[in-house]
């Protein structure tokens, strides 16, 4: 028996040897179905079934596709192999996949085969136009959700002569439909695509040109899948029409593991497969690999409040392990020392950072780790994702406040002058510069010159007239508003957070809870100055991206990989599971939370550790939150309570909180001098989680005299309040 199969468990062997015929493997959290699903490719080259060009394999990610395309060369020619020798494999996600062969036969769809394929900002500037074109009214029907609607029938594979009839008198699958055709037509004449065009133009060509298709059923001997449980109907009935020859398909997945219904995955895919494919095998692992026993029972404890679920057993050699631990924390900040600490502390008892993840729900928990992972010089990498003050919305507030605090910052000015939309175009921006360099001033100071001249006339001259003004204003209140105010204040007068308000995509929501995220932090300067003295060496310490680092990343990115350490933070009602989903989806939503929960508790190999906060600070309001109810479902046994139990933070409210004012006022000792012995000093801003920010006017023992924005003068015990 060759080596990669003595490797294996039986079941697994089985796996890998069921060559022929339709195959299943569909089983729970590291039991090895991507082992197996490598394996067998290796084992398909190997035995000389195939050649590396008739085997066909489908991943979720480019990097699961270079991971799996590295080991099947150490399979096939040894560690030293570089991947380039399974390079003939025809291996990667269903969009690159069908990238290679909607080029060599673009032509049926009216393309070239040197398309281009559009990003996000071009298709809706395209939809846009196409809206515009039909007189409809894009502030009724935002552009971005005539473009979902349309992303949704190309996730189900309908082209638009096949779109369900919507009832209903101008409703938004209406108009979508009536731009569908068009914005098909547009991409065809620009000799352009979409994403999800990849594959419905490849499904239309299968369908009207069986020639084409037979010649790729009949040259893929064997087809592999791996995460079934998250593929589209799309992607379902491409895989069905390749399959139709050799029916020699081999899925694996776990249903419990179906996060991305969101996005159009259909479990229901993995559940019929038996139905799909007669005859066909199914296989059940049941041993897990990775886990502890204490972290598998945590995990399948939590699993089983699903009712969906065909349900499972799963077992592990591995000892018991460490208990999951639970740590309640005071607040986001208490969370971030407190892993950032542990991380330490694992580092000491030698586990190299690639081997500790810490995963969140939400893109905006990630700046508390961030920060504090820079202060603690802790390397890390933000996985599949930007990191905090390089996202789009959060770079665009900066350039706002780099204005107010610069108004010669040209770089900045230009990045927002027309963010959100105000109708300045290119020749405008053209006349500034030239205005700007003749007089060898700034863009700002030209905007100034070009108005005072009347060189710049009619609507774009009142709309740059009008942002001046604005930004004079908000100019003048640099003293007066905190820094959190200011830019509350600029995000609202500048339509940049309506803007993404009246965003409907996925990603909209995301957006808006970074840029409270941003006014939270922006809560811990005093300054602008001093903010951006910050996120100038924040994003400078961030260019290093090799080595060993700890992952942050979103549950969703972390399918399929595991760690050593793994903590899951922000573990609370609202956040996890997300209200929005909840919202949304109901039941369904909460059931897709849950296994959302399950697939980041059996990313860990030996410890895990989640986090909840008892309170969350949005915009400057304290909200108390309660701990996610998922930790309630986890059967106790393989739980350990660090302080205490589950409540503690909130029964010893006080204590805790006092402890937090401690660590806070030690910081500040540390990079704010000169200060009083506890800190505070007279004229320092601060904040009171009941009357909100003030000004200290004096200090009497440990009494303070605060003059409060809102609630007028009072005197406060100094332990209530902390620095703003
Ligand atoms: P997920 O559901 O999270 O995608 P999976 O079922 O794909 O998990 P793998 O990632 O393939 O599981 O395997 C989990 C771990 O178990 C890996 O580290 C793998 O190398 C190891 N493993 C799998 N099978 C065996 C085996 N027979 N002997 C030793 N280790 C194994
Ligand atoms: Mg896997």
């Amino acid at each position: 028996m060759p080596d990669y199969l003595a490797a294996l468990n039986p079941e697994q062997r089985d796996a890998v040897l069921s060559t022929e015929g339709p195959l299943l493997v569909l089983s729970g959290a590291g039991t090895g179905k991507t082992k197996v699903l490598t394996t067998r490719i290796g084992h398909l080259i190997h035995s000389k079934r195939a050649f590396p060009g008739q085997v066909l394999s489908v991943t979720f990610t480019n990097k699961a596709a270079a991971e799996m395309r590295m080991r099947v060369s150490h399979l096939l020619f040894g560690e030293a192999a570089a991947p380039q020798e399974a390079a003939s494999l025809w291996l990667g996600t269903f969009h690159s996949i069908c990238a290679k062969m909607l080029r060599r036969h673009a032509e049926l769809v009216g393309l070239t085969p040197q398309f281009t394929i559009l990003d996000d900002d071009d298709q809706q500037r395209l939809i846009k136009a196409l809206l515009a074109d039909n007189n409809i009214d894009h502030t009724k029907f935002p552009t971005r959700a005539v473009q979902n609607v349309i992303q949704s029938w190309k996730d189900r594979g309908l082209t638009p002569d096949k779109i369900p009839e919507a009832a209903g008198n101008y409703t938004l699958p209406q108009v979508a439909a009536k731009i569908y055709p068009a914005y098909q037509a547009r991409l065809k004449a620009l000799n352009c695509t979409d994403f999800g065009d990849l594959l419905l133009h490849m499904l239309v060509i299968f369908q009207s040109h069986p020639d084409v298709l037979r010649q790729y059923a009949e040259r893929f001997k064997y087809i592999l899948v791996d995460e079934y449980q998250d593929t589209n109907v799309a992607q379902y009935l491409w895989l069905r029409l390749l399959a139709a020859y050799h029916k020699n398909l081999c899925c694996v997945g776990d249903d419990d593991q179906s996060i991305y219904g969101w996005r159009g995955a259909e479990v229901g895919n993995i559940l019929k497969f038996e139905q799909d494919y007669p005859g066909a095998k199914t296989i059940r692992l049941e041993r897990n690999y990775r886990s502890t026993s204490a972290i598998l029972a945590a995990a399948s404890g939590l699993i089983a409040n699903n009712e969906t679920r065909l349900g499972k057993t799963l077992w592990t050699e591995a000892s018991d392990g460490a208990p999951v631990r639970i740590k309640s924390v005071w607040d986001d900040n208490e969370e971030a020392r407190f892993i950032g600490e542990e991380i330490e502390s694992f580092q000491r008892n030698g586990i190299a950072l690639k081997e500790i993840a810490v995963l969140v729900r939400a893109g905006f928990q990630t700046r508390s780790f961030e920060e504090r992972f820079l202060t603690l010089a802790i390397p890390y990498k933000v996985v599949g994702g930007l990191r905090f003050y390089e996202r789009m919305e959060v770079r665009d507030t900066i350039a706002y406040l780099r204005v107010v605090s610069q108004p010669h910052d040209d770089l900045a000015f230009e990045r927002i002058v027309n963010t959100p939309k105000r109708g300045i175009g290119k020749a405008t921006l053209e006349q500034l510069h030239i205005s700007a360099r003749s007089r060898n001033s700034s863009l700002y100071a030209a905007v100034e010159h070009l108005l005072s001249t009347g060189e710049l006339k009619g609507k774009t001259g009142a709309t740059l007239q009008k942002l001046i003004a604005q930004f004079d204003t908000w100019r003048g209140k640099l003293g007066d508003l905190s820094l959190a105010e200011l830019a509350d204040l600029l995000l609202e007068e500048s339509g940049y957070r309506a803007m993404w308000q009246a965003d409907s995509s996925p990603e909209a929501a995301g957006r808006l809870d970074n840029l409270r995220e941003l006014i939270r932090a922006l809560g811990d300067f005093p300054s602008v100055a001093e903010f951006l003295e910050h996120v100038g060496l924040v994003t400078d310490s961030a260019t290093q991206e090799q080595g060993d680092m700890v992952n942050i990343m979103s549950l969703h990115a972390a399918k399929g990989l595991e760690f050593d350490c793994v903590f899951l933070a922000g573990w609370e009602e609202g956040i996890f599971p997300s209200q929005r989903t909840l919202d949304e989806l109901g039941t369904a939503g909460l059931e897709e939370e849950r296994r959302l929960a399950y697939v980041g508790i059996t990313r860990a190999r030996r410890h895990l550790t989640i986090t909840h906060a008892a309170n969350r600070r949005i915009y400057n309001q304290w909200q108390s939150s309660s701990p996610s109810r998922f930790i309630e479902e986890i059967p106790t046994e393989t739980l350990e309570f660090l302080d205490g139990g589950p409540y503690a933070s909130r029964s010893n409210g006080p204590s805790l909180f006092q402890r937090e004012v401690e660590s806070i006022l030690q910081t500040r000792v540390e990079t704010v001098a000169p200060a009083a012995s506890n800190g505070l000093s007279k004229g320092m801003r601060v904040f009171h989680q009941k009357f909100g920010n003030g000004v200290i006017l004096n200090i009497e023992g440990d009494h303070l005299q605060i003059a409060f924005k809102h609630a007028g003068v009072k005197k406060i015990l100094a332990e209530y309040v902390e620095p703003a």
